[in-house]
């Protein structure tokens, strides 16, 4: 740690070399999590589905390593599989963040089953799973974070959305039952709760509200944000992804089972 600036404490940079896993990085909010870890020198292994040449390059401009997985996380065996592949060359990823998600909008009598399925697959189960897999090499190393990217929709309920919410309580259940379960260890568990954030999963609700109110999609998303952000405006990958470097300084070393809202004031209205 330096002591600089007038006797203000700067984080040095203690997270390099260590290595992340993050699930659904190629774009959104996990991508602007491998940014923001990327800079502080953290080796990433990239995951999910998308545009992953120019994710990896993004990632490798920063001087670390970048790896990639590209596992379909509805899927028990593929995600043994991602796990396994990072057991193997990692002995397991130092900081895990369960971050791939999936959201379908219907009432629940026009949701069909096969979408609530895979919401809860790939937004609960595969968070599960994951842990289950990489604690044992935390353990091991007698150090790790596990983050997992839950929403403000794992604490207020929307309309339209019963499957997503389900997961995403299930997400903050999961990090805290995870919290006490490490509370003697060096390894911690939190939940990050964003709302609104401008992503692919955002913008396909912002062009649906567009056709269904017959207006622009910035029209829509002005609509989207009156209705549930008091701020008006989005919340950026790359502030979550300030928070999750947070979360995994030594500064954090005893926060455990927090579900940090990050969402322009959502769920305190
Ligand atoms: P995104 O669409 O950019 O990212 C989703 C990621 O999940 C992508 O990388 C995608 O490839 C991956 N993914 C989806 N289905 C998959 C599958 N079957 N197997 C493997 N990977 C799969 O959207 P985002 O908004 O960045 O979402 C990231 C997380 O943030 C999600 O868990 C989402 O629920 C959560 N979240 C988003 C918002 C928001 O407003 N955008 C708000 C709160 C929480």
């Amino acid at each position: 740690m330096n002591y600089e600036n007038g006797g203000v404490a700067l984080m040095d940079r203690e997270l390099a070399g260590k290595h992340a896993l993050i699930t659904g990085s190629v774009s959104g909010i996990g991508l602007g999590i491998a940014h923001r870890l990327a800079r502080e020198g953290v080796n990433i292994t990239l995951h999910g589905f998308g545009d992953i040449d120019r994710a990896q390059t993004e990632i490798a401009a920063y001087g670390v390593e970048v790896d990639y997985n590209g596992s379909d996380l509805r899927y028990e065996d593929q995600i043994a599989a991602m796990m396994t592949q990072d057991h193997e060359r990692y002995g397991g990823s130092d900081i895990l963040i369960c971050n791939a998600g999936k959201q379908y909008v219907a009432p629940i009598e026009d949701c069909p089953p096969e979408e609530y399925h895979a919401i809860i697959a790939i937004n609960q189960d595969a968070a599960w799973l994951s842990a289950h897999y990489a604690v044992p090499d935390m353990r091991a190393k007698n150090w790790g974070r596990i983050i997992i990217t839950a929403s403000a929709h794992g604490k207020r309920a929307s309309p339209g959305k019963s499957p997503y919410v389900m997961s995403k309580h299930a997400a903050i259940g999961l990090a805290e039952t995870l919290a006490l379960e490490l509370a003697e260890t060096p390894i911690t568990a939190n939940a990050i709760c964003p709302g609104w954030v401008l992503t692919p999963l955002v913008e396909q609700q912002i062009s649906a509200k567009a056709e269904r109110d017959g207006c622009t999609p910035a029209e829509a998303a002005r609509r989207m944000l009156a209705e549930k952000q008091p701020s008006g405006k989005f919340v950026t990958p790359r502030q979550i992804g300030g928070a999750a470097v947070y979360l995994c300084s030594s500064d954090a070393d005893e926060i455990r089972g927090a579900a940090l809202s990050i969402d322009g004031g959502w769920t305190v209205r």
